[in-house]
């Protein structure tokens, strides 16, 4: 829905290699889902780089308005046919209410939401330019989570940015904690050349890095699986999309877990299956109905 980006963050070379913003009419990206829907298409994601500053850079002929992101999504959320929208990827400083309403109230709007952290201090935020803070951010998932209780999250997270000290990644591990993802992209950090950050003189020894690195993954993996097993007993709405790695079937929620199971379903079917056993990255279960085609 949207290319390049306004903002800057200092590890990212997206604005150099892209430009700033541009959004597709709505109109256009409207009618490209509606021939989606006639096609048989049942889940789409609106794809951005930031994807919630969707329409800023447009104007409307014969109004002051811009559109905003939530107001596409209650228009596609209209297109008959799709059954799951998703988005990806939001930033936290240009996340609004109007944006939790609309994912709130649209039915089509899948419970889920990937929201980049990037680091958990405050000070290396600063240094990353990213323009919220830690008590920002987890207030921000806390309003999200209010209004939409069951939704997954999941996050990147970048470990061993320049000039990150033991102070800085443990306040990145304690936000990690209370926000207990459901999953996070944990990545080391490594200079893009021509990034702001790459010219930065305190770069972290690789083998800090990758210490740092093993402890978040260790943290997340058991959140994970603490997540996961929150959902052993209940009966989840599975959209097949091809065959398990193991044999078997395999799907997605609405939350955006992997679930496999031995049982009927082909791609484009929705299946009842209840879960019988969590794991840190999927689920396991059993169809408890017949599935059923869209
Ligand atoms: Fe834009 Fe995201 Fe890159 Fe930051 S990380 S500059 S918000 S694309």
């Amino acid at each position: 829905v949207s290319v390049g980006c306004d903002n800057a963050c200092t590890f990212c070379i997206v604005p150099l290699v892209r430009g700033p913003q541009r959004s597709r009419p709505l109109g256009e990206i409207l009618a490209e889902v509606q021939g989606l829907a006639r096609s048989g298409v049942l889940e789409v994601t609106l794809l951005g780089q930031n994807v919630n500053t969707y329409g800023r850079d447009l104007t409307v002929p014969d109004s002051p308005r811009k559109p905003q992101f939530a107001s596409l999504l209650r228009a596609v959320d209209g297109v008959d046919g799709i059954r799951r929208i998703r988005f990806t990827s939001p930033h936290p400083h240009d996340f609004t209410p109007d944006v939790i309403e609309a994912m709130a109230e649209c039915e089509s709007v899948c419970e889920h939401i990937h929201f980049p952290l990037q680091s958990g201090s405050d000070r290396i935020l600063r240094l990353m330019r990213r323009s919220y803070r830690s008590a920002r951010y987890l207030e921000w998932l806390r309003r999200i989570r209010e209004a939409i209780p069951e939704i997954g999250v999941t996050t990147d997270v970048i470990v061993g940015f320049p000039g990150e000290t033991e102070e800085d990644f443990r306040a990145t591990l304690r936000v990690v904690e209370e926000a207990g993802f459901d999953a996070a992209y944990t990545f080391q950090y490594s200079p893009r050349p021509g990034t702001v950050a790459a010219g930065f003189d305190e770069q972290v020894p690789k083998e800090v890095v990758q210490d740092r690195f093993d402890r978040l993954l260790e943290l997340q993996e058991g959140i994970s699986l603490e997540k996961s097993r929150a959902w052993e007993g209940q009966v989840v709405e599975v959209l097949v999309e091809g065959e398990g790695k193991k044999g078997g079937v395999q799907g997605r929620t609405r939350t955006n877990r992997v679930v496999n199971f031995q049982g009927p379903g082909s791609p484009g079917e929705f299946v009842p299956v209840r879960v019988v056993r969590g794991h840190p990255h999927h689920l396991t279960g059993q169809p408890v109905g017949a599935a059923v085609g869209a």
